[in-house]
């Protein structure tokens, strides 16, 4: 399968590439692109996060699913069709919401090279951000919205997000307000996967607006940043613990406190409502968070 790949980048940077561990974090549009690229170019140790379960609307962008898979969770489906296109892959699944925790128990688990950061919000990155300089693990930033994406490789871990942003950026666009189609997705990916293949330590960043690609040098770290510069990492104490509107269609996400040892998932009228044995609940279907939350306590009340 890799024959084309030895060609052009030379079989010893191809052999480099098989033996990294990348960790992916979202297997949503940008999380599916990248490991279906990466997985062609011989990359063969994926750990995957993802909390969320395939819907019908994913299909139209997050090209590992099928039909086949709606209802399932995306990080099995991910692997099943991962593992069809190059059955010796080790792919370890995470069906979790990504905290601070999780993450952490995760970074601490497996030798990782690299992060990838599929999310679809900046708390969540903020908190990638500060746990890969924890761990000084390099990560990638990418992000899509409308038909403009952005791609910041931090490969060196010599400056942050939070030397570009002060603070959670306070965006109300979404995948879902405002849509995303493939060939951004797939353009944002492409510029992602060819800095990894490069091992491009020149620390620019990118700007997708449909097709005018923007280079700018990422700045220098801030002497005042408090996360690279003074190690505070305040977004890894912040408790999350409320409900979240997420990135799709009717989706929400919220907590619970029943001690169970697998996923639980129950069906509610038109509702699904998945049970994470963290604590962690995802709704699907509601129409709003006083519904997910109803649609939640009417299963308390069966038990
Ligand atoms: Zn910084």
């Amino acid at each position: 399968m890799l024959s084309r790949a030895k060609t052009l980048l030379g079989e010893s940077r191809v052999d480099e590439l098989t033996r990294m561990n990348i960790c992916l974090i979202g297997m949503g549009a940008l999380g599916c692109a990248y490991a279906d690229q990466l997985i062609r170019l011989g990359v063969k140790n994926f750990i995957i996060v993802d909390q969320d379960i395939v819907e019908s609307s994913n299909l139209g962008r997050q090209t590992l699913y099928t039909h086949g898979d709606i209802h399932q969770l995306k990080v099995f489906a991910a692997r099943d069709r991962l593992l069809s296109i190059a059955p010796d892959t080790q792919i370890t699944c995470y069906p979790e919401h990504v905290t601070v925790d999780s993450l952490n128990d995760i970074l601490q688990a497996h030798p990782i090279d690299l992060i990838i950061d599929g999310t679809d919000n900046f708390h969540t990155r903020f908190v990638i951000n500060q746990l890969s300089l924890k761990y000084q693990i390099p990560w990638l930033y990418s992000a899509c919205i409308g038909r403009k994406g952005t791609v910041i490789p931090f490969f060196n871990n010599d400056r942050c997000l939070h030397c570009l942003f002060d603070y959670v950026p306070n965006t109300e666009d979404t995948c879902s307000t405002v849509g995303i189609i493939p060939p951004t997705v797939q353009f944002v990916v492409s510029i992602g996967v060819q800095l990894i293949i490069d091992n491009d330590h020149s620390d620019n960043m990118y700007y997708i607006d449909r097709l005018n690609l923007t280079k700018l040098p990422i700045p220098n770290r801030r002497e005042d940043c408090v996360s690279c510069h003074d190690g505070n990492f305040s977004y890894m104490e912040q408790s999350t613990d409320h409900i979240i509107k997420r990135c799709g269609d009717n989706i929400f996400e919220l907590s619970h406190t029943k001690m169970i040892q697998s996923i639980e998932r129950h069906q509610v009228g038109d509702i699904w409502i998945t049970l994470f044995p963290n604590g962690r609940v995802m709704c699907h279907g509601a129409r709003s968070g006083d519904e997910a939350t109803r649609a939640l306590s009417s299963i308390k009340s069966k038990e």
